[in-house]
């Protein structure tokens, strides 16, 4: 799969705003830094979870309030995820992969 969304924020795709963190040591495009944020503290879990040495990409295609759903992305390995913990990015109360292997 091939269709990561390219543009906006890294996290939620949100183009209105540009805040700007490092990632994995790239400096990486957020809407805001709440987004920049709980990124860091999900793929820290997601590779936590999955024993992945790196996650390429993580992107919430769905959010309601607190919780948010969507995928985490290695090479071409994407797996879905539920999270819990949102908006304002400063916890992750739960993380879990929606396609237990
Ligand atoms: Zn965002």
């Amino acid at each position: 799969m091939n269709d990561d969304p390219a543009e906006g924020c890294l996290l939620c795709g949100a183009t209105w705003g540009s805040y700007s963190a490092p990632v994995q040591g790239r400096s990486e495009r957020f809407c805001c830094d709440a987004c920049a944020r709980f990124y860091l503290l999900a793929i820290e879990e997601a590779r936590r979870q999955s024993g992945w040495e790196r996650v390429d990409r993580l992107f919430l295609d769905e959010v309601h309030e607190t919780r948010g759903e969507g995928w985490v992305r290695h090479g071409t390995e994407r797996r879905r995820i539920l999270v819990e913990g949102l908006p304002d990015g400063s916890r992750l109360l739960s993380f879990q992969f929606q396609d237990p292997r």
